[in-house]
């Protein structure tokens, strides 16, 4: 039986790593599956002003890389691969990877996050990466002294915008409403910014162009009419989905796709199956909240395993 782990971690967010670092305190030999983008969404922020602990901002990719170098030293093993498959229901769980293997474990704690939410509309798959983005950080560079828009009006809009600054001549926010709901002193960022330019209760209902982004159309909610505007390139920053479709049909979720969890834990529907992070978690979103949960995670499953 010596090849059936205690724990599984599939994730290597704040939440992933978290779990592994007390998984791994409480002796459990932790096994952790990073994913297809290792350290998650962290690794394409820049600075992070809000994680407890730090005077001064920090960059997220290193915050990732001082979890993941945590985790190892205290005893994690981490496979660098992606899940493709997974069997929850019995008291063995099975992993399967995209390297052939199977993990076999005594229970699993699902830690792999969200990702970027796009608009499903015209021309939209196509231009990505050709003057099309949801990441700044990644692709804000090639933009330098062009006029750029940001799709959306929350947190992530407003730092990819202020980013976005540092190389765009000009930053368009665009929003379906006219109020934003990033936080008051990014608002008072973005005000302040002269390179910061809005278009209130406007929707962008298609891309234009044919090997690059030149152009959108935008309908005005407000005033009722469609119009064209020339952009070199949009972000779009609308939020996220929860990254569960390997548990369909397996564990309990939201309408949404966010796995359910029990009052107070995280507990899924499943036996010896537990969920933290983004995965679970609509509201707060935070990295530190994500660790957190990955932290609660691990100690009810020391618990499970007693
Ligand atoms: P949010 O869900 O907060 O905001 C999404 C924005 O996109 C909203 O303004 C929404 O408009 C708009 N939107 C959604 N769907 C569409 C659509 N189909 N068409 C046009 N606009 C759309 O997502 P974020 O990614 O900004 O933030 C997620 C969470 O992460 C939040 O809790 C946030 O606070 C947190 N976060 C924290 C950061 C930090 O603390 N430094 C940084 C980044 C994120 P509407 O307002 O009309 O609903």
């Amino acid at each position: 039986m010596s090849n059936i782990n205690n724990v599984a971690i599939i994730g290597s967010g704040p939440a992933g790593y978290t779990a592994a670092i007390y998984a791994a305190r409480a002796n459990l030999k932790p096994i952790l599956v990073s994913g297809i983008q290792p350290g998650g969404q962290l690794t394409i922020t820049t600075d992070v002003e809000n994680y407890p602990g730090y005077e001064n901002p920090i960059q997220g990719p290193w915050l990732m890389d001082q979890m993941q170098k945590q985790s190892l030293l205290v005893g994690t093993s981490i496979i660098n691969s992606h899940v493709e498959k997974v069997k929850l229901d019995e008291d063995i769980k099975k992993l399967y990877l995209d390297n052939g293997k199977i993990i076999e474990t005594k229970t699993v704690i699902i830690c792999t996050g969200a990702q970027a939410r796009w608009l499903g509309i015209e021309n939209e798959q196509k231009l990505q990466g050709h003057g099309l983005s949801a990441c700044a950080t990644c692709d804000g560079f090639f933009f330098k002294d062009k006029i750029v828009a940001v799709i959306g009006g929350g947190n992530t809009a407003a730092e990819e915008a202020l980013f976005l600054t540092k190389f765009a001549s000009k930053v368009i926010i665009i929003h379906r409403r006219d109020k934003l709901r990033a936080e008051k002193i990014l608002q008072e960022r973005l005000i302040e910014n002269d390179k910061i330019d809005f278009l209130w209760n406007s929707e962008v209902k298609k891309f234009h162009g044919d090997m690059e982004l030149t152009s959108i159309e935008v309908f005005d909610n407000k005033e009722n009419k469609n119009f064209n505007m020339d952009i070199d390139g949009v972000f779009v920053a609308i939020g996220h989905d929860p990254a569960t479709s390997l548990f369909k049909d397996q564990i309990d979720m939201d309408d949404n796709g966010y796995i359910l969890t029990k009052p107070d834990s995280t507990q899924t529907s499943l036996s010896g199956v537990f969920a933290a992070g983004d995965v679970k978690d609509k509201i707060y979103r935070q990295a530190v909240t994500a660790a957190g949960m990955g932290c609660m995670a691990a100690l009810e499953v020391e618990k499970y395993l007693e």
